[in-house]
């Protein structure tokens, strides 16, 4: 069985094999809202708390119409921006962090997305994981990007113990080598939405098989 205290190189190997396979299943461009600018990805990120990203994906077109940039955002009528945003769900708190967030790239940086995680996590509605995908999406920065599917995904491998997303992304951070850090955050998460999933992994239908301790487990008890 294989776990993140395994030997560096074997860990290694096992994680450049795990990218490999999922390259192989879903290619190496994976992108789940759709965005225009820096500024588009951050707002689509904050929505995207709580629902999908084709819902997301449904809005934003006509938000950015109307209000295209963070001034515009910013000084828009709130009640303008919430029935904009209402099929989101939460859209009154939503439209309070997307428009505190406007205000604030106003007000503190010209307008522009900032690049440091301290910066973006100033944002309202901007945690640990948002702040990574802007990161990584926008600036080409390594980022371990821990979503519900991705922590799933990486903890039934065996790569991962911690419960809690930031305590995971850091202890991911220790093995996981820069260069497949992004990669593999969108394509383990890819793979949680579509093979690995919550209730009923689909194991007999996955790459990832060999390589997997909850595989493994399961054959335990099997036999
Ligand atoms: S073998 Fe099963 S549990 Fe392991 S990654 Fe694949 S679907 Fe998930």
């Amino acid at each position: 069985m294989f776990s993140a205290s395994a030997e560096p190189d074997s860990l290694s190997r096992r994680l450049q094999e795990i990218h490999r396979r999922l390259v192989a299943e879903y290619g190496s461009i994976i992108s789940f809202l759709e965005y225009n600018s820096p500024f588009e990805l951050l707002i689509g990120v904050i929505l995207s708390a709580q629902t999908t990203d084709l819902q997301v994906n449904k809005v934003t077109p006509v938000l950015f119409a109307r209000f295209p940039d963070a001034a515009a955002l910013a000084g828009a009528a709130r009640a303008e921006v919430e029935e904009i945003i209402k099929s989101t769900g939460f859209y009154r708190s939503k439209a309070a962090h997307i428009q505190g967030a406007a205000s604030r790239l106003v007000k503190e940086f010209q307008g522009e997305v900032p690049q440091s995680m301290s910066a973006l996590t100033t944002l309202p509605g901007v945690g640990r994981k948002s702040a990574n995908v802007i990161r990584s999406h926008v600036f080409g920065l390594p980022a371990i990007i821990v979503d519900t599917h991705f922590g799933r995904v990486m903890r039934r491998l065996g790569l991962g113990k911690a419960a809690n997303a930031d305590a995971l992304e850091l202890e991911l951070l220790s093995v996981v080598p820069e260069d497949l850090q992004s990669p593999l955050s969108m394509l383990v998460n890819k793979h949680g939405r579509v093979v690995c999933l919550a209730r009923a992994p689909r194991c007999c239908n996955c790459v990832l098989r060999d390589l997997c301790d909850y595989a493994a487990r399961e054959q335990e008890v099997r036999v």
